[in-house]
């Protein structure tokens, strides 16, 4: 048996229990493996065990993995969660289902325009930076509205919800305050954008990782980004 098997079974199960404590449905909370720096075996590991969903933060290791799994890709659904130069933006919208790392109108523009005509629209979430600091990427509150209703007119795109990376702290109300404040930013999306709600579907709350997955779950996360507790410490990164 595999370690990656035994990880699996625990994080599924630590998302249930997290659900269940605040009257959620495991089933409304979906699992992306996060799969960065690690080889494309690993990742078939997983996918024996069950899981469907991953993840991908570098543009060309990703690819790379893409094609060594090919056998198996139109039952993975692969997720780029990584910063998007432009210059790399034509591989993502070639290659992956969902992008949920959105931060600025040119990279939701080219997207659009490079998504392949044979594809169905690219998943997209936009990344808020929530923490407010300036090194970090994702967009801020003032200007999320606008790159919504931008992306909305894109034919290619389907824009899904909004996704964070808080700063990293063990402090349990830091950690509660930054979810919430994500889930607040949706749900007044979802009100702002109701006029065009037969375009968009924002079901879609990606929040939470290894260490803060509970937290975020009971903010009302849909979607948990889990890397180092499926397949284990990184070397980088
Ligand atoms: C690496 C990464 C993750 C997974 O982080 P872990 O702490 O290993 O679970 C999730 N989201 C993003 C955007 C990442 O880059």
């Amino acid at each position: 048996m595999s370690v990656i098997y035994d990880n699996l079974a625990t994080v599924t199960e630590q998302i249930a229990i997290a659900a269940r404590a605040v009257g959620r449905l495991p089933a409304d909370i979906k699992l992306l493996a996060v799969s960065k720096t690690f080889p494309p075996e690993d990742v078939r590991t997983a996918y024996n065990w069950g899981q469907r969903a991953f993840g991908e933060n570098y543009v060309q290791e990703g690819v790379e993995k893409i094609f060594a799994l090919s056998d198996l890709r139109s039952n993975i659904e692969w997720h780029f969660i990584g910063p998007i130069q432009s210059n790399k933006s034509r591989d993502v919208a070639e290659n992956f289902d969902w992008v949920h790392s959105i931060d600025r109108l040119k990279i939701a523009q080219r997207l659009n325009d490079q998504r392949p005509a044979s594809l169905a629209p690219l998943n997209v979430c936009i990344q808020v930076n929530i923490s407010g600091e300036a090194t970090k990427s994702g967009v801020q509150e003032a200007d999320l509205l606008d790159l919504c209703l931008a992306i909305i007119s894109m034919p290619k795109l389907r824009l899904r919800g909004l996704m964070s990376i808080p700063e990293p702290t063990s402090n349990g109300q830091e950690q509660k305050k930054a979810h919430h404040d994500l889930f607040t930013m949706l749900n007044r999306l979802k009100s702002q954008l109701s006029t065009q709600a037969s375009l968009v579907n924002l079901d879609t709350l990606s929040m939470g990782m290894s260490s803060d997955m509970a937290s975020a779950i009971a903010e009302g996360s849909t979607m948990v980004r889990v890397g180092t507790a499926i397949f284990g410490k990184r070397n980088y990164l």
